[in-house]
């Protein structure tokens, strides 16, 4: 059987009893055309292999190996899914392997060969932090290229979120640091099946060699978290405690004392964690 004479997905999780778990974020896309729609963002997929997320009954995986991906690596917690998706792995030889478990303690590596790309219809009670972990490796530039990710709308927002704004945080300094991140899509609930209660996006992000900024990940970092822990207070009262001559430091890469972390830009951030650690 080829990919293209696979069952609709409807009688996929009939046949396999594949009813939703809440507890495991089981949000399903059954529409063929909307999971192409999907991988389609991620680029081109055919000198790339895949790793995917929580791929349920296959939906995106399916249209990650029609989009031509050289091999999809595919992590799934549900032992109950793992039929149906042996059926798309015997549709696509060779070029589907999946490992069941929790992605947050599988290390896939020994399965993928660069260039790589994540995609993933993620599971939102881990999603943000896969995100965080794939955003802050030991070294960068990290194992992937970009990465493909729904998530809530309200999550997305935070991705990409620019200085100003309510969702402007640690999250979009995260990722924005060293990466393009721009929201791909947006999916209304009723393209689930269970429909969630929320609105979803997919936010793509492509790695940059080198950060936007210079500037040492372990400090940025942690003057982001201190400013942002306490976003309503005056930076001269959130970092308080973080260098000795703060006010100083601070005038001295532009940013006033009075002003709060979200007024505050992804350069100037970057500038104020190279004075600190001077
Ligand atoms: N990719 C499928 C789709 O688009 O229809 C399913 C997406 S559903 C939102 C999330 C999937 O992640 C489910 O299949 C769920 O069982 C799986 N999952 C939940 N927690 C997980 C974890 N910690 N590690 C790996 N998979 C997980």
């Amino acid at each position: 059987m080829s990919l293209a004479d696979l069952p609709p997905l409807r009688d996929v999780i009939d046949t396999h009893e594949l009813r939703a778990k809440k507890a495991l974020g089981q949000n399903f896309l059954l529409d063929l055309n909307l999971t192409g729609k999907i991988a389609r963002q991620a680029g081109d997929l055919t000198q790339c292999d895949v790793l995917e997320i929580g791929p349920g009954p296959g939906g995106l995986t399916r249209a990650l190996l029609v989009e031509g991906a050289r091999k999809v690596v595919a992590i799934e917690r549900d032992p109950r899914c793992l039929p149906a998706l042996a059926e798309i792995s015997a549709a696509a030889p060779g070029r589907l392997t999946v490992l069941q478990g929790d992605a947050l303690a599988i290390n896939p590596a020994q399965h993928l060969t660069a260039p790589i790309r994540i995609v993933a219809n993620l599971p939102y009670n881990v999603g943000t932090e896969l995100l965080v972990r794939w955003l802050t490796p030991q070294e960068w530039p990290p194992f992937w290229q970009s990465l493909t990710l729904m998530f809530q709308k309200e999550v997305a927002e935070r991705i990409v979120a620019k200085p100003g704004s309510k969702a402007y945080g640690r999250l979009a300094i995260l990722a924005q640091w060293r990466c393009d991140a721009r929201i791909a899509m947006h999916l209304p609930p009723q393209a689930f099946t269970p429909a969630p209660k929320v609105s979803s996006a997919v936010v793509h992000l492509t790695r940059l060699e080198q950060p936007r900024y210079p500037a040492e990940a372990r400090v940025l970092s942690d003057i982001v978290a201190r400013a942002f822990n306490q976003r309503r207070k005056m930076l001269r009262a959130s970092l308080r405690g973080l260098t000795p001559d703060l006010e100083d430091v601070l005038t001295s890469v532009g940013i006033s004392p009075t002003q709060r972390a979200e007024e505050i830009g992804l350069e100037q951030f970057c500038a104020l964690a190279r004075a600190v650690r001077g």
